[in-house]
């Protein structure tokens, strides 16, 4: 796919101003900092789209931003941050999750996962929770440039035998980083691919 436009739209704190679903939408979502801003910016090539080392916990805001005319990526605040309250977790669960939940034109969830961490329990509820929700989703394994692919690799070998335990199949999975493009034309394919 060639990227010819990326534009921001809008930031949401509701779900009832969200754009009306006619257009195909591809969420991105992760642990705070895991590089989701990064991997926005990357896969359009427009640096500052994303906002990239927001504060976490800050405002909980779902950004769309329209590619191409035709589709969106949608940009949901991370989660797993340690120092937010408890009643801000609660704000993001429900939010976040109702959206997901309800979105009927988002196609799939692109769960964010450091490649250089083991398997994080956060990541593997929240992938859980997606599949009893039956929502379509991939993992994309970010920073893989931070190290030896044999360390990614070892990483990834270790999150699917993880996520193993709770679905009859591993979902589908890239290895991305930002800095080198690498992934890019994988996930662009695989959006191009839906939206045909
Ligand atoms: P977000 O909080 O998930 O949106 O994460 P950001 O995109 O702001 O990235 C968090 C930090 O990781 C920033 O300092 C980025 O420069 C860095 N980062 C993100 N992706 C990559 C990557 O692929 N490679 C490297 N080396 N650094 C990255």
């Amino acid at each position: 796919m060639i990227i010819k436009s990326a534009d921001f739209i809008c930031s949401n704190t509701q779900i009832s101003r969200l754009p009306i679903p006619i257009k195909p939408e591809f969420a991105f979502i992760g642990r705070s900092n895991v590089g989701k801003s990064s991997l926005i910016n990357m896969l359009v090539q427009k640096k500052g789209l994303a906002k990239t080392s927001q504060t976490p916990g800050k405002t909980q805001l779902i950004n769309h931003f329209l590619v191409n005319e035709l589709w969106y990526i949608v940009d949901l605040p991370g989660y797993g941050y340690a120092k937010i309250s408890k009643s801000k977790k609660e704000d993001w669960n429900k939010f976040i999750r109702s959206y997901l939940d309800k979105r009927e034109s988002l196609q799939c969830v692109m769960v964010l996962i450091d490649s250089r961490l083991e398997p994080q329990k956060i990541d593997l509820e929240f992938c859980s929770w997606l599949g009893e929700k039956g929502l379509p989703f991939v993992l994309v394994f970010t920073k893989a440039d931070k190290q030896s692919s044999i360390k990614t690799d070892q990483n990834i070998a270790k999150f699917r035998k993880a996520i193993l335990a709770t679905f009859e199949e591993a979902p589908q999975h890239f290895v991305t980083s930002s800095e080198t493009l690498l992934g890019r034309d994988e996930i662009l394919a695989f959006i191009d691919n839906i939206n045909r």
